[in-house]
């Protein structure tokens, strides 16, 4: 560059938002971040961003950002040296395990965090404290679908990649505002139907979406009513003929439990049920049972429920009954919520999982990973999941919590519930790269985190695809990629143990300090992933053939990718064989059950929540973003103009939505394609943008008994209007 220029580089990355993925080139200068476009090479999106990704770069310079760590006392905050912090967090970790046992302390991460972050953090957990409470904000999107494709192929994983959209000739959405969430993955559906005219796209979802303006067919279901739905659909491909009987004997198990439970689905009761009409479901298995190739694609619309393991696994009925499965074009295809939502579930980044797809309860498991690590074992019972994991707190049972590049206090169900269980823990650490969050208002200590470009790692994405990402900029201040904030810590409660006489566990290293040194040697991300691959081998998931030198050389990669292969594989089960112990699929046979609270003349409308088309999570970064408040700049209750008229409430007037947990003071927006007595509000907004709009104030805390998954689309509330504007 000549003087006075900049001399612009571009770094390889991903998006961290969505879970589609999306290939970004940082544009930078070494020091700062100048700008992004899209990676033309990357086989997510091949170059094109949405309105969230194209801002990206304005979303990391900021005064909020954490740059040293501090230790709070509520409304100050004292800067501390690192030693110090994490000293103090050891000291506090390690007097309690000393007084209470290791199931007294516990962290709750999120699918934000790289796959290093989570096989350190895991490791840190399960290996070096022996407690199994960790668990992740993926609990809030993806553990119906785990537990879905788990009760039913044998494996968690998502069994088809992107270009399967480019040969479907129908796309089954259903539970999804494609065209908000994954807003990349909507555009190459729109580029499927444009360039194929066979090509049939039924949309299912309660609410009329931008998603449901590309459907051919739209069935706008009564909330909840998903499995009556997919078992009435089912009903119908078996009474037409429109199954695959060949696949069924050969390849699946449980289907003569099914086919009896789903002729009490018969056509009209299941109309009657999701209160749509007899012929678009009858229209709805035509299409789906005559396709050459049948995709679904689905979101959060299935998943949180407390019933979603059961919708899922009723989806994936359908295609195992037609043999969609394993092929081009077809397959259940879960869309990811969040960049590494898969990632951290390879490493074991949840409390019934270690590293490389095992299970804590399987004892054989339990034993590979302890004798990989080198402990005498790992504890044989799963930890808590988010909301019992928040709700032991309240009771005190969990009396240090370390909250990792999360804000629960906005994100989970009942938030009064959380609040109080964050006020009765006696340590509260958070671990963020921004400093202004609902949830650091009630931590002790905050920890900075480098954030997006600012460190090397690897994420995987919806379609099971795997990309390296780089480090563009330095991170600001004193913050710190999150694995090395546990490695240090792991050091320095090595000591804080010593020092307070906890017993020794059988396999030792002569004390915790030096098994902390042995334990977490890691000196760089790769030398993480190094160690995480080889708990891949001879795994489903098998990616020893995988380095950072072959991701850079060779592009981003789909798993498996043994040792030895030359390119991932973009589908499983093309050879019929399913990770079950009979090789077979399982048909499950779930009942119809309707939501955990239904609606009654207290509470007579029901509220959907879910995210905007141009925010991101709780906002900490597309809050910072002038241009991304153009599309919504408050939350506003989506309501039918028949229910506003009925309660007297204008378009633009504020109102109060109550339920049995809290109130939220919000605007209506009166729109006529909202369905009657069903509400939507916005997921994104805190304290910081609307002082009285989180929705999580109403929430529930019912959760699904399998997956763990809360009820996010269904509460009951009533609304009032206010009488000031
Ligand atoms: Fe990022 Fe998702 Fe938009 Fe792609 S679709 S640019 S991953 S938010």
């Amino acid at each position: 560059a000549g003087a006075g220029t900049v001399a612009v580089r571009e770094t390889r990355s991903v998006c961290p938002y969505c879970g589609t993925g999306c290939g970004v080139l940082i544009q930078h200068d070494g020091q700062r971040m100048l700008g992004v476009r899209g990676d033309p090479d990357h086989p997510a999106n091949f170059g094109r961003l949405c309105t969230k990704g194209r801002t990206l770069h304005q979303t990391v310079h900021g005064a909020d950002r954490a740059v040293q760590p501090l230790w709070r006392d509520r409304d100050s905050g004292s800067p501390l040296p690192w030693s110090e912090a994490l000293h103090r967090a050891a000291e506090g970790f390690a007097g309690i395990i000393r007084a209470h046992g290791p199931q007294a302390v516990a962290f709750y991460v999120s699918g934000q965090l790289t796959t290093e972050d989570y096989y350190v953090a895991n490791k840190l957990a399960k290996g070096f404290i022996g407690t199994n409470h960790i668990d992740t904000n993926s609990r809030l999107c993806m553990a119906s679908a785990v537990a879905g494709y788990k009760s039913s192929l044998g494996m968690d994983s998502v069994p088809c990649a992107y270009e399967d959209i480019d040969l479907a000739d129908c796309i089954f959405l259903i539970g999804s505002n494609t065209a908000y969430a994954h807003p990349i993955v909507f555009r190459r559906i729109e580029d499927a139907k444009a360039g194929n005219p066979n090509l049939r796209i039924i949309v299912a979802d309660p609410r009329r979406t931008p998603t449901t303006s590309i459907a051919d067919l739209y069935l706008p279901l009564k909330p909840g009513t998903d499995v009556a739905l997919l078992h009435g659909i089912l009903h119908i491909l078996i009474w037409e003929g429109w199954i695959d009987r060949a696949f069924i004997d050969t390849h699946t198990e449980g289907w003569e439990a099914l086919k009896a439970l789903v002729q009490d689905y018969n056509p009209q009761t299941v109309a009657e049920t999701c209160a749509i009409a007899v012929a678009d479901l009858r229209r709805a298995a035509e299409i789906f049972g005559t396709a050459r190739a049948a995709l679904s694609l689905w979101c959060q619309g299935l998943n949180q429920s407390a019933h979603g393991t059961d919708k899922n696994t009723a989806l994936i009925n359908l295609h195992l009954a037609t043999g969609q499965i394993g092929k081009p074009g077809a397959g259940p295809f879960s869309l990811t919520g969040q960049p590494n939502a898969m990632g951290g579930r390879e490493v074991g980044g949840m409390p019934a999982l270690l590293p490389g797809h095992r299970d804590v309860l399987n004892p054989a498991h339990r034993e590979e990973i302890a004798r990989f690590w080198g402990v005498e074992g790992i504890c044989p019972e799963p930890g808590l999941t988010a909301v019992p994991l928040f709700q032991a707190m309240e009771r005190g049972e969990i009396k240090a919590v370390w909250i990792v590049c999360t804000n629960p206090v906005l994100s989970m169900p009942d938030q009064a519930q959380v609040i109080r269980a964050l006020a009765r823990a006696e340590l509260v650490i958070l671990q963020d790269a921004y400093l202004e969050t609902e949830t650091g208002a009630y931590a002790d200590l905050l920890l900075p985190a480098a954030s997006w470009g600012e460190r090397e790692a690897l994420v995987t994405n919806s379609e099971r695809r795997i990309s390296h990402l780089g480090q563009a900029i330095p991170a600001p201040g004193a913050a710190l990629p999150d694995w090395e904030i546990f490695r240090d810590f792991a050091y320095a409660l090595g000591a804080a143990l010593d020092e307070s006489g906890q017993p020794a566990p059988a396999i030792m290293d002569g004390s915790w300090t030096a098994r902390a040194q042995r334990l977490f040697a890691f000196s760089t991300a790769e030398s993480v992933f190094n160690e995480y691959r080889e708990t891949t081998r001879g795994r489903d998931l098998d990616i020893t053939g995988l380095s950072f030198a072959r991701l850079d050389r060779d592009g981003p990669q789909q798993w498996p990718f043994p040792e030895g292969a030359e390119k991932g594989r973009a589908r499983l089960y093309g050879d019929g064989i399913f990770p079950t112990p009979s090789g077979r699929a399982r048909f499950r046979a779930p009942a119809y059950a309707p939501v955990a609270e239904d609606i009654d003349a207290r509470y007579p409308l029901r509220l959907i929540t879910g995210r905007l088309r141009d925010q991101w999570h709780s906002m900490s970064r597309t809050g910072k973003v002038t241009a991304l408040f153009q599309h919504s700049e408050e939350p506003l209750l989506e309501i039918h103009p028949r229910d506003a008229q009925r309660l007297g409430l204008k378009d633009g007037q504020l109102c109060r939505v109550s339920s049995r947990r809290g109130k939220v003071v919000v605007r209506a927006q009166v729109l006529a394609t909202a369905p009657p007595g069903v509400l939507f509000l916005p997921m994104h907004f805190g304290t910081r943008f609307a002082p009285a709009g989180e929705c999580n104030r109403l929430t529930l805390p019912a959760i699904d008994p399998v997956s763990g998954e809360p009820e996010f689309k269904h509460t009951a509330v009533r609304v009032e209007p206010l009488a000031f504007a």
